[in-house]
């Protein structure tokens, strides 16, 4: 293997410290950082999702608080619900696990919730900050993924960045995220014609398609950081990513694992984001 592993495992471990600290330290001044998760009905992946973001966010020191509404739950009173959760001083983030119910709007639920306690970052309002580059809460992937190339020193102005995927909690705000930092980006998609043609000329490419191991030594440049978003699970059910690891291993100068990668660090991003909403709150008094 050529390539610098980038373990999100121990940069996300370290960020974790650090949030750890500031929430003793707020908690000193009396105030206790919570969180709250909204699931709906009992998708086996769901719940699984949700139930390491509580442990995260209690081995942080937060509250965590789960709503668990069962899949027949009207739209109303969905909304209710977090119309109750925008107005509870004691819980300073708000997220809900989707994929929502067919009978339920995704993108009104997003919108019910507080800008300010918005820590998933998918609500417009943020969505809108970010790309005109104003303080708001950062789509955790992304903002987890421009962490981990923060941490290594990888540089990024100046950097042909390609992001395979153009999803609106990937690929859309990390390609936003990348250009602020000065990369010249390019987005590919299902659509895009001869992709290897693009991802070939990355320094920095990012793949979030869903596809298990579909990029391989062909769609890559020698010397290039690849950042495996994918989870997937492979034909032995085994956790698997976009990228063919094995073989891009040898070309990329350095490369996410899966697991291990950016997974860890979606949900630090979700503690991070949770703790400023609280510092904020507790600074406004
Ligand atoms: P979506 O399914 O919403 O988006 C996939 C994107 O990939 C689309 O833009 C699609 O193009 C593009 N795509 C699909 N097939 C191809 C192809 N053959 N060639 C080029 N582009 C293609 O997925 P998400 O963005 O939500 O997630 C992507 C992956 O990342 C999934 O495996 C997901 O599980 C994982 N994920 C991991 C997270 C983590 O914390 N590690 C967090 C979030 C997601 P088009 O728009 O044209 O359809």
């Amino acid at each position: 293997m050529n390539a610098k592993l980038i373990s999100g495992t121990s940069i996300g471990n370290e960020i974790r410290e650090e949030i750890k600290e500031r929430v003793l330290k707020l908690k000193e001044g009396g105030c206790v950082p919570g969180l709250a998760v909204i699931l709906v009905g009992d998708n086996q992946a769901s719940h699984t999702y949700v139930r390491n973001k509580e442990k995260s966010s209690v081995a942080a020191g937060m509250k965590s608080e789960l709503v668990r509404l069962p899949v027949s739950v009207s739209e109303d009173e969905l909304l209710e619900q977090i119309n109750k959760l925008n107005l509870d001083q004691t819980i300073h983030g708000i997220l809900v696990q989707l994929p929502l119910p067919n009978h339920i709007d995704e993108n009104l639920v997003i919108q019910a919730i507080d800008p300010d306690k918005d820590v998933d970052g998918f609500h417009p309002i943020n969505v809108g900050k970010m790309i005109i580059g104003q303080r708001s809460y950062l789509s955790c992937t992304p903002y987890g993924i421009i962490k981990l190339l923060e941490r290594t020193n990888t540089p990024i102005s100046g950097q042909h960045a390609v992001i395979v995927g153009r999803s609106n909690i990937v690929g859309k705000p990390m390609g936003q995220l990348l250009l602020q930092r000065d990369a010249t980006v390019t987005y590919c998609h299902s659509k895009t014609k001869d992709l290897a043609s693009f991802t070939k000329q990355a320094d920095i490419l990012i793949v979030a398609m869903g596809q298990t191991k579909f990029i391989g030594a062909e769609h890559v440049k020698e010397g290039a950081v690849v950042i495996d978003v994918g989870m997937n699970r492979d034909e032995n059910g085994k956790l698997c990513g976009d990228v063919d690891f094995d073989e891009v291993k040898n070309i990329a100068s350095a490369i996410t694992p899966v697991p291990g990668g950016v997974g860890p660090m979606t949900i630090t991003m979700l503690l991070k984001n949770t703790l400023h909403s609280a510092e904020t709150a507790f600074k406004s008094g």
